[in-house]
């Protein structure tokens, strides 16, 4: 037994072969999953019925289930999707012209804890598998067809390297969704043992760096990942990533007022980013969270202060605005509804 949405396109025929099926199946397969993003084998109804029930035994479609939708007003929509054992994640929709993007989960809950954000305010429950993780894009891409993927939903991919990876070469392959890799963006909350690994694999995926502040006193107590690998460490994964791979990194700045919205900050984060050849930053002002009403969002004037003192630094920057804010579905704002079993007493 095998999930289908585990298998690379390129795998079916060698697997199919070991198991005695003809290897033409495989074309019908692919075309059953990636042109008609079928939910169950029995839709794939070019495919003779005896052959249809092996696939569902052999290579069993993964329950995703839409639990729920919630629209914004800005036309952002937020899926709760349901897995199997009970877990669920959420995934967000944006549209803009010409885009239509989703960001993803990777785990249910995040184990990185930053002080900011409500995924980490109930630790990690478990990693996402890839087939998993293909289809909860697939409950997105029956919704309209995904121009673009952020991986920025719950989770810390890179704790989830293996995984997260399967499924995102999965939707980038040919003869699968065809996703274009430039069109694919990983962010990491900066596991630095990520950086290498995604420079090896010579995909030219989009990677986000989440710093959101440039001393190691502040950072450490925002986000906890960096009393393991703290800025210089990171730091200089991000310019060995670059070196390497010739590819931009984007460093994300979430602006909390007055916790690192101080011109020193902005002068901080200028100095620090410019270690890095190819850094681009990205603002972004808070989104609040429940579990930390002493978080605020910054007015505008620290927003253009930042960008600034930035810009005055020649460091490529860019205001971003967070979409989805009346669905819950803001950055940071994705977290469990439906806890599994144990958690719930
Ligand atoms: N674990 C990964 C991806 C998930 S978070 C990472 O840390 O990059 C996606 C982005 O949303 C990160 O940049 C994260 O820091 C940011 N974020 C989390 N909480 C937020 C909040 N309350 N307001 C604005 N951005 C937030």
């Amino acid at each position: 037994m095998k999930p289908a949405w585990s298998i690379l396109p390129d795998e079916w025929k060698p697997i199919l072969a070991e198991r005695g099926l003809r290897p033409f199946r495989a074309d019908q397969i692919l075309q059953a999953l990636y042109r008609d993003y079928i939910t169950d084998w029995d839709q794939a109804t070019t495919l003779p019925k005896d052959f249809r029930e092996t696939l569902k035994v052999e290579f069993p479609l993964t329950k995703a289930e839409t639990l729920d939708v919630s629209k914004a007003s800005d036309g952002t929509q937020k899926l709760l999707i349901g897995f199997e054992d009970g877990n669920s994640v959420e995934t967000v929709l944006i549209p803009a012209t010409g885009r239509f993007t989703q960001c993803i989960s990777t785990q249910v809950g995040c184990g990185m804890g930053c002080a900011f954000c409500a995924s980490g305010s109930q630790g990690v429950v478990r990693s996402l598998t890839a087939d998993e993780i293909v289809a909860e894009y697939m409950a997105g891409r029956r919704l309209g067809e995904i121009t673009n993927i952020v991986v920025m939903g719950m989770g810390e991919p890179f704790a989830n390297y293996d995984e997260t990876m399967r499924a995102l070469k999965l939707i980038n392959a040919g003869k699968g969704p065809n996703l274009g890799a430039r069109h694919i963006t990983l962010s990491t909350c900066g596991v630095v043992p990520g950086f290498r690994r995604l420079a090896d694999e010579g995909i030219q995926f989009e990677l986000s760096v989440s710093l959101h502040a440039a001393s190691d006193g502040l950072r450490s107590q925002l986000m906890p990942v960096n009393r393991k690998w703290p800025l210089d460490e990171l730091l200089e994964a991000c310019a060995e990533y670059t070196r390497k791979t010739k590819r931009i990194i984007t460093f994300e700045y979430t602006v909390i007022k007055g916790v690192n919205d101080s011109r020193a900050c902005a002068e901080d984060l200028a100095r620090q980013v410019k270690r890095v050849p190819m850094a681009k930053v990205n603002l972004i002002p808070l989104s609040p969270v429940a579990h930390r009403p002493d978080f605020k969002t910054p007015d505008d004037q620290t927003m253009l202060m930042f960008l600034d003192v930035l810009m005055k630094n020649r460091v490529q920057t860019m205001l971003r605005r967070s979409r989805g804010k009346d669905a819950d579905a803001a950055c940071g704002q994705l977290r469990l509804r439906h806890l599994p079993g144990a958690k719930q007493q």
